[in-house]
């Protein structure tokens, strides 16, 4: 399975996933349709499937346009977003599982930022490799989404539950958000060295203009405050020894940086 991430309005990347030797593609949370549209056409591959994991419009608003050029995708989504993303055919729940060409992906419940928010699992083609993990607006490299709908206990059993898969993961995340979440985070942990050296890695690559993005969830454990809000030094930090509440502390100061 080839991987294209497509950058779209100012800081989103949308995500084009083809197989090769059936010569079918895929796309994860088309918000914009244009460029899915041109690189289905470089690829000359019909799109049989559209993945959305919640219903905020720079997710879903290319689903209408895209299935008028191709009215045989199915469009995938949460059971808890019935009604709101456009198209929508198939209902998803946590631990549910689905195809796309010789991949398999679970389904994984990632409430928080919204109510009826999922991420899809690729998972590993062979135990000592990682999956693919398309997370929208839950996980950020450096970072998580806004609680737009959803409670601090929500988003952390969320990324809890993404904190366990595979470290060498592939993270592909909807946003690329990771200088400023990183920056953030220092100022939580300016002593750490992982840290640190991420920083600096994603300030020389922002100047040229490069994706931070994928990440890994290795990376993210280590640099990652809101993969960390059970470290001792953040729990100290927040004076909270409630890791609820110190998460929700740590998601109020980053709503403020
Ligand atoms: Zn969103
Ligand atoms: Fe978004």
């Amino acid at each position: 399975m080839e991987i294209y991430q497509l950058p779209a309005f100012a800081d989103n990347y949308l995500y084009i996933l083809q197989d090769l030797e059936r010569k079918i593609a895929a796309v994860v949370d088309p918000g914009d349709p244009i460029p899915v549209l041109q690189k289905l056409r470089e690829l000359d591959t019909p799109l049989v499937a559209i993945f959305n994991t919640h219903h905020h419009s720079d997710h879903i608003g290319g689903n209408r346009q895209l299935l008028q050029h191709f009215p045989q995708a199915v469009v995938y989504g949460g059971a808890g977003d019935r009604g709101r993303i456009p198209g929508q055919q198939v209902f998803l729940q946590d631990g549910d599982r689905l195809e796309f060409g010789d991949r398999k992906a679970e389904v994984l419940f990632v409430p928080g930022h919204t109510l009826g928010h999922i991420a899809y699992f690729f998972t590993p083609l062979a135990p000592d490799r990682g999956g693919e993990l398309f997370c929208g607006d839950t996980l950020f490299a450096g970072g998580c989404g806004r609680l737009f709908e959803g409670s601090p206990s929500q988003m952390l059993n969320s990324l809890d539950k993404l904190r366990q898969l595979p470290e060498a993961t592939r993270v592909w995340c909807a946003h690329e958000y990771t200088l400023s979440n990183l920056q953030f985070a220092l100022t939580l942990e300016p002593q750490n060295q992982a840290l640190q050296n991420r920083y600096a890695q994603v300030k020389a690559a922002r100047l040229r203009s490069q994706p931070t993005v994928p990440s890994d969830i290795g990376i993210e454990k280590t640099t990652n405050p809101f993969f960390r809000w059970d470290q001792p030094a953040l729990m100290a930090l927040t004076q909270n020894q409630d890791p609820v509440k110190s998460f929700a502390k740590l998601r109020r100061m980053k709503d403020q940086f």
